[in-house]
């Protein structure tokens, strides 16, 4: 019998919430691995059992187990039956031979872990018989160090599991343990990495999208979808809402002076990403600035845009400088789409010089000159609404 054993990771700290994330992460794994011949996913003394039918392939599996918070490490099994009375170490001899055939190594360690100590022979005992046995088998030296394999036997209370290496997870909370939040995505390279910072401590995530439209072709509207996409593959479903934000901005360029305008932006864009997070029952608002990184993002603008909102604004990026970020977008796959070529909003009607240092009682009297309420309606009443899901 094959299964995957997963394990889980800071979660297991959780004491009172461990069977909460638990429910969370075995319900995230069995709508992951749809269709790819999972028999069955259950808990199993502190651990997650996957079971596999004949026809299930390991790789897909693989990829797909790599993106779900909340796993520490995972590896596939060959599951035998043990007697607790007739410690029967021949099986476990004969899966360990399997599990290996297919790995190349030339040195090698047996790591056997008991989470049923009802098993007569001792961890160490365990380790020494099978050792052995591989290294007759394979002619491969035991290293206990620096192994290039290491071979794990987990010995459960009605089976033990033999596996050649483990797998990493991507570590973080389950998906959905930690409510939603709204994102504000602008397809550049921040807020990708903002959002999926978010998701990985086990945030669901609504993408909000401003677009130039009708001032600029649908450019940036395209990459954000596609961001979204991508985003898609760790929480399995997604939701992005697209404002149009020409007309808002041209009313701000027409009504305001021009240095305060990005700040006034920011601030639109606040107050709509807010309705719309209410509508879908997120309690935070999360955006990939970085202190310092441009004239919206310094602490004083930061500061006045704060102000325009009810809702915490989530700032993951903030102490984190541009060579980080970008190394983070790469990792999570996000950068060569970020990096393309658009027309983004916030490169429509900016001004020459922003003011890098307003006070909210500038910007209070520059909104005296505009609708604020009506732009707001107007924004909220044309906003679109694209739906992902993976797989
Ligand atoms: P990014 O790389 O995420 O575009 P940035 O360095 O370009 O960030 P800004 O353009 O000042 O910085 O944007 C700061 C944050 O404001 C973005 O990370 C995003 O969360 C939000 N934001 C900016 N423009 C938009 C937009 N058009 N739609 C949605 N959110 C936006
Ligand atoms: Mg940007």
């Amino acid at each position: 019998m094959r299964c995957i054993i997963v394990h889980y990771h800071e979660l297991a700290l959780k004491g009172r919430n461990r069977p909460y994330f638990e429910t969370k992460l075995v319900r995230h794994i069995r709508a992951a691995l749809k269709g790819l011949g999972i028999a069955r996913v259950e808990p199993l003394q502190g651990r997650i059992r996957v079971m596999l039918k004949d026809e299930a392939q390991w790789e897909p599996i693989r990829e797909r187990l790599a993106r779900i918070f909340g796993i520490a490490n995972f590896s596939l099994n060959r599951g035998v039956p043990v007697d607790l009375h007739k410690p029967d170490l021949e099986s476990l001899k004969a899966a360990a031979g399997e599990v290996i055939r297919d790995a190349s190594f030339s040195t090698f360690r047996i790591s056997t872990r008991r989470a049923d100590k009802r098993f007569p022979l001792t961890s160490m005992d365990v380790d020494r018989a099978i050792g052995a046995h591989v290294g007759a088998l394979t002619g491969k030296k035991v290293n206990l160090n620096d192994p290039d394999l290491t071979i794990y036997i987990e010995m459960m209370a009605r089976r033990s599991y033999v596996a050649a290496g483990k797998e990493p997870g991507p570590g973080g909370m389950p998906t959905g343990v930690s409510g939603k939040v709204a994102c504000l995505l602008s397809g550049g390279i921040d807020s990708p990495v903002a959002s999926y910072r978010m998701l990985k401590r086990g945030c669901k995530a609504t993408f909000v999208h401003f677009h130039g439209r009708p001032f600029v072709t649908r450019a940036s509207e395209e990459k954000v979808r596609e961001i979204a996409e991508l985003l898609t593959r760790y929480q399995l479903y997604s939701r992005l809402y697209l404002v149009p934000f020409g007309e808002i901005q041209r009313q701000i360029v027409l009504g305001a002076p021009a240095p305060f305008r990005v700040v006034l932006y920011r601030r639109m864009m606040i107050r709509i990403a807010e309705e719309l997070a209410r509508r879908d029952k997120c309690w935070a608002l999360v955006t990939g600035d970085s202190l310092g990184q441009v004239a919206s993002q310094t602490p004083e603008n930061l500061s006045v845009v704060e102000e325009a909102a009810q809702l915490p604004i989530l700032r993951p990026l903030i102490g984190m400088d541009k060579i980080e970020i970008t190394e983070q977008a790469q990792q999570i796959g996000t950068f060569e789409t970020s990096i393309e070529p658009d027309q983004d909003c916030c490169k429509l009607f900016v001004p020459p010089h922003p003011s890098t240092k307003t006070s909210l009682d500038q910007i209070r009297k520059a909104e005296r000159g505009l609708e604020v309420d009506t732009l707001v309606k107007q924004g909220l009443e044309r906003v679109e609404l694209a739906e992902f899901a993976y797989p």
